[in-house]
């Protein structure tokens, strides 16, 4: 037997995919081998043991090997224990989202902002909720619903067990299989799933439930209880990161139990055509992995006009209504549905005359849209002569030409989180640098505005686990999550210099609350810039502007005025924090108000301060495409308003029908 002690260099320690690569390895030897850790020693061929062993970096570890080639396996785990080299968590694991993880929700909670009647046409039902992206939508209904997964008979007779054991062993292969199955090309690097690949087959997912139903569990009940026993262990690790790893463990769980039951998890990337979804919340990575031609249109019982799925479901044109009060089971049993985003309106299972009528309005509303095409290389000026810039907000380089198609003069918001969310990982440096750069160039000379990552609260980041905090809104977000995390924000930073030289590239900082965080990243930028001039690298010094979301950037606008080419005013949030109200929260709609005068006070006070400073303010939260907000926030001082593209025609003729700005009656 041979033992050598060995300080573990591996990037933050043994998490799921080094703890895989490592258990690989050590299969290949012969040799008995095990790791220990203090007191606690773990099969080195175990991944799920390594990883419950929870090492970090820069602990010392113990390898103990017996057998015939314990000398070589000795010293290629040792190699590989003290390789620094080896996966950065951010860059390879899943999010809470992974696969299907589906969770029994607690009940609808009654909704002040919605209510419900029968239907007009006397033929259904319908319901008001918050009007969250525009526009009407008739079809199919599709449910997507998380159910309780709940093993229908716990135990088998002693004869069942042998075809029990081969239920279970074909329900763990399909989930399998469908989980890795190539799913566009994120799928070609999506070594997380292999990792739980391997949680799945080891012996501490797959053997503990084989030990069970040899004694005559029911291969359902037994998956039930050693997955959920396993995601409790992983659950309860110190490590923030490796706890995380219990979500994907539930996940597996409950689709293996539900491929057992016959009860397939609803998934919207396999909508069955064209269809309504009807859930009680979606995610911005359930979007991501939906094929989104096949979504006409989104129900949510939770949510409001200003979560994410509001913002993805107006950028890509999807009428959606959110924060509906409506029982699941009422949702769940609608065949057809028909809505109207821009009202809240909600009708379920309607007479044909009713979705002919509806049908008549879609009309309508299609040639109103097609009568705007003629603002389209129009840039807008007030009666009284000012011109407006109106550029697009954007998530995705597919929406490139919905914003050139509606004549978006550039791109007022890039929400980089987005791009990081439809990966299950981190994008590297140099795929984040190509979009940046398509993007520069499909709008130069216009500028394109390119937000550093903004995740956290309302936007989970797949690859990040985020810290359990009592009010997220006023957490780890935003830059001050980007500052923590050099390991993210440094090469977002380099791709977005790098691309700068493709275009009118700025960047701009979200969730600004002092003036350190300006001056931080551009300590920050700078280095990164001498840094590639060292290695000849070209890049641009791109703009550095901020958004002012938070009542502390107004108080101080003028103080962050001289650290910043431009200000960038984010309603969505400065409502929130300015009125106390949180965004996400239905029953508070008629609280959330932009043009309530203290968010227009604010807005002011911040215009102020760019005149003074002679500096550029913008609104590129949702009250910048809405017609009634448009000549308020003109007449305030703003110079550009950034929105989604479906919005850009009708600000533009809004704005040529202001009559006087009166800025400085405002
Ligand atoms: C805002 O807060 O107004 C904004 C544009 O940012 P987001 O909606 O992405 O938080
Ligand atoms: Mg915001």
């Amino acid at each position: 037997m041979l033992e050598t002690p060995v300080v573990v260099k591996v990037h933050e320690g043994l998490h799921a995919r080094p703890a895989t690569q490592f258990a690989k390895l050590a299969k290949r030897f012969t040799c008995s081998l095990k790791i220990g850790r203090g007191d606690a020693w773990a099969d080195a061929k175990s991944a799920v043991k390594l990883m419950l062993l929870g090492i970090k970096q820069n602990e010392q570890i113990v390898l103990r090997a017996e057998g015939d080639d314990e000398r070589e396996a000795l010293g290629r785990l040792a190699e590989f224990l003290a390789d620094a080299s080896i996966s950065a968590p951010a860059t390879g694991d899943a999010g809470d989202c992974g696969p299907a993880v589906a969770v029994e929700q607690p009940g609808t909670t009654p909704n002040a902002a919605s209510t419900h009647a029968p239907s007009a046409d006397g033929s259904g039902l319908s319901f008001k909720g918050v009007p969250a992206s525009e526009g009407l939508a008739f079809g199919q209904a599709y449910a997507y619903f998380r159910e309780e997964i709940v093993a229908d008979r716990q135990s088998v007779a002693p004869h069942e067990v042998a075809g029990e054991l081969h239920r279970f062993g074909t329900a763990l292969e399909d989930t399998l299989r469908a989980m890795l199955a190539p799913r566009g090309d994120a799928a070609e690097h999506d070594e997380i799933f292999e990792a739980i690949a391997e949680v799945a087959r080891s012996d501490d997912f797959a053997g503990a439930i084989r030990a069970l139903v040899s004694s005559q569990w029911s291969a359902e009940a037994a998956t039930l209880k050693c997955g959920l026993d396993l995601a409790v262990a992983f659950a309860t690790l110190p490590d923030e990161y490796l706890r995380s790893r219990a979500d994907d463990i539930r996940g597996l769980t409950r689709a293996v139990a539900a491929s057992l039951l016959g009860k397939p998890l609803p998934s919207l990337s396999e909508l069955p055509g064209p269809s309504i979804v009807l859930a009680e919340e979606l995610c911005a990575p359930d979007l991501a992995r939906a094929d989104l031609r096949n979504i006409l249109g989104i129900v949510c019982t939770s949510g409001s006009a200003t979560s994410h799925v509001a913002i993805l479901a107006r950028a890509h044109g999807i009428p959606a209504i959110l924060g509906v009060a409506a029982d699941r089971d009422v949702l769940r049993s609608a065949a057809r549905v028909a809505i109207d985003g821009g009202t809240g309106e909600l009708w379920l299972d309607h007479s044909p005359e009713f979705e002919q009528a509806i049908s008549k309005r879609l009309d309508a509303q299609r040639e109103a849209q097609a009568s705007l095409v003629a603002y389209r290389e129009v840039e807008p000026r007030t009666q009284d002569g000012q011109t407006i810039q109106v550029a697009a907000n954007l998530g995705s380089l597919a929406e490139i030409e919905a914003a050139q198609l509606a004549g978006a003069m550039g791109v007022g918001l890039f929400r980089t989180e987005l791009l990081f969310m439809d990966q299950r990982r981190v994008p590297s440096e140099d795929e984040q640098y190509e979009v940046y750069s398509t993007l520069a160039g499909a709008f130069a000379p216009w500028p394109v505005i390119i937000r550093t990552l903004d995740a956290g609260a309302d936007k989970p980041l797949p690859g990040v686990r985020f810290p359990e905090e009592e009010n997220p809104f006023l957490g780890w977000r935003g830059i001050r999550m980007c500052l923590d995390c050099p390991e993210i924000f440094e090469p977002q930073l380099r791709a977005l210099l790098r691309a700068a030289v493709h275009g009118n590239l700025c960047v701009m900082l979200p969730m600004v609350d002092d003036i350190e965080e300006v001056r931080r990243t551009k300590a920050i930028m700078a280095r990164l810039s001498r840094e590639l001039t060292e290695k000849g690298i070209a890049h641009g010094q791109p703009k550095l502007g901020i958004m002012i979301e938070t009542p502390a950037a107004v108080l101080t606008a003028d103080l962050l005025a001289r650290e910043s080419d431009f200000f960038s005013i984010g309603t969505n949030d400065l409502t929130q924090y300015i009125m106390a109200v949180d965004r996400m929260n239905p029953r508070l709609a008629s609280l959330y108000r932009t043009d309530h005068l203290a968010v227009l006070q604010a807005i002011r006070i911040v215009c102020e301060a760019a005149r003074r400073a002679k500096i550029s303010v913008g609104v590129c939260g949702e009250a910048a495409s809405r017609p009634e907000m448009i000549p308020t926030l003109v007449s305030l001082g703003v110079d550009e308003l950034s929105m989604s593209p479906s919005a850009i025609l009708r600000a533009k003729k809004v704005i040529t029908e202001i009559e006087g700005t009166q800025r400085d009656a405002a």
